[in-house]
């Protein structure tokens, strides 16, 4: 069932504390912890806790979850003194785009220079 903890998925597992991460902020619908393959001196990922494969699926089916992500991942820059200098929240959609982990989940990126268009 849509938003059901799946067995298999890596997130969910870290969601249940089943795999252990460097949790930065929680609210009752999202986790957020660095990422462990930072591509930015800061680089922590925002999840909801229920599962869904893609932000376009959570959005989909659980607006406010997706709203709540969102205002985290501010949260998140916030808290990491971004603001100023400025940040990026992406989200990785589907395999050709780099998404190797299928549940919702947004980066959000700084303390570097970024580039735009990203690679
Ligand atoms: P994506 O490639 O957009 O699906 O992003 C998945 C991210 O999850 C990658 O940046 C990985 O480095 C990160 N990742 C994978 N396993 C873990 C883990 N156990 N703890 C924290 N981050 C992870
Ligand atoms: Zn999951």
């Amino acid at each position: 069932m849509a938003g059901e903890p799946q067995a298999d998925c890596l997130f969910c597992k870290i969601v249940a504390g089943e795999i252990p991460a460097t949790i930065v902020r929680e609210s009752e619908t999202t986790v957020a912890f660095r990422d462990i393959n930072p591509q930015a001196p800061t680089h922590v990922l925002v999840i909801p806790k229920v599962h869904h494969p893609d932000a376009a699926s959570l959005v989909a089916a659980e607006p406010q979850i997706a709203a709540d992500m969102l205002r985290e991942a501010g949260q998140v820059a916030l808290d990491e003194k971004l603001a100023g200098s400025g940040y990026r929240i992406v989200f990785n959609t589907g395999a050709g785009a780099g998404q190797t982990v299928f549940h919702a989940h947004a980066h959000v990126l700084g303390g570097r220079g970024l580039n735009w268009p990203p690679g």
